[in-house]
């Protein structure tokens, strides 16, 4: 962990666990052995004692306070541009044989779940033993980054890109004919999405939307499978009462590639939801 140091008293920077820390010296507290992290890594306080040749030197006790400075998301791989030329990158994790795609944000102004993605990413990037050894993890956290610029749902061609994918029953829809777009495909992020799971044979893909407060399978028994094991471990409630609709990424995956997909919808446009969607996420990737 990197953290951010300042130095009172005469101790100086040290080394600590592998990170430097800020060192500050309080005698007389009290010193507890709590080695708690925030997980969203906004400010920490570590305490513990020091080892007993220090303190015969130094004090008999001290606390050290520790204030990370957030550490750098790992780099992203670029996997095209939207239709106003932004990036459209994420992550690759792990190198099995088995593919499980995870994003954020195909509709722009759902940005709760960009911060889910983010800290998914930085957690198997923090803790990369926890996916699987037959697992290959992909993870873009901005499917539609016009949108996203403009907390739009649209696109840069207001289209819904996740009402553009190549369903058996997809038409245009919403108020004008092109809601949908003017054909199956004709956006260059779903585009993206299509090219990305035929080039690495995604077989699971997760969608995040808000705010539903549920997950959702498509309608395939895998699909039923994993929505009951996500809810089961996130807290989300299982819903399949709905028809799925045309033109959706998941709906896609399922109708022409025989894939599982779900669609986790989080509590509110704003939180990540991180706490309720762990869990659930370890435990599908590992
Ligand atoms: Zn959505």
């Amino acid at each position: 962990m990197v953290v951010l140091l300042t130095v009172v008293g005469f101790f100086g920077f040290r080394q600590i666990a592998g990170s430097l820390v800020h060192v500050k010296s309080e005698k007389n507290q009290k010193v507890e052995n709590n080695n708690k992290v925030s997980s969203d890594d906004n400010v920490a306080v570590h305490t513990y004692n020091l080892p007993e040749e220090e303190q015969n030197i130094v004090a008999p006790q001290m606390v050290y306070k520790i204030t990370p400075i957030p550490k750098p998301m790992p780099p992203q791989t670029t996997f095209g541009y939207s239709v106003n030329g932004r990036a459209i990158g994420g992550w690759i994790f792990g190198s099995g044989t088995e593919t499980m795609f995870f994003f954020g944000a195909i509709h722009g102004s759902e940005k709760g779940t960009v911060s889910a993605m983010n800290s998914f990413a930085r957690y198997i990037f923090d803790n990369p033993t926890v996916v699987g050894k037959n697992k290959r993890i992909i993870i873009i956290p901005v499917a539609n980054p016009d949108g996203y610029a403009n907390s739009s749902r649209l696109n840069g061609h207001a289209v819904d890109i996740n009402r553009n994918f190549d369903t058996a029953g997809w038409t245009p829809q919403g108020a004008n004919d092109n809601f949908g777009g003017p054909s199956s495909f004709s956006e260059p992020e779903s585009r993206l999405i299509g090219d990305l799971v035929s080039n690495y044979n995604v077989s699971t893909m997760v969608a995040f939307h808000s705010k539903g407060n549920l997950v959702h399978p498509e309608a395939n028994q895998s699909s039923y499978d994993l929505a009951h094991l996500y809810s089961s471990y996130s807290g989300y409630r299982y819903y399949n009462d709905i028809a799925s609709y045309e033109g959706t990424a998941t709906n896609w995956l399922r109708e022409k590639k025989g894939g599982t997909a779900i669609t986790v919808e989080l509590t509110s446009h704003t939180s990540s939801d991180w706490t309720k969607n762990r869990p659930a996420l370890l435990q599908i990737i590992k």
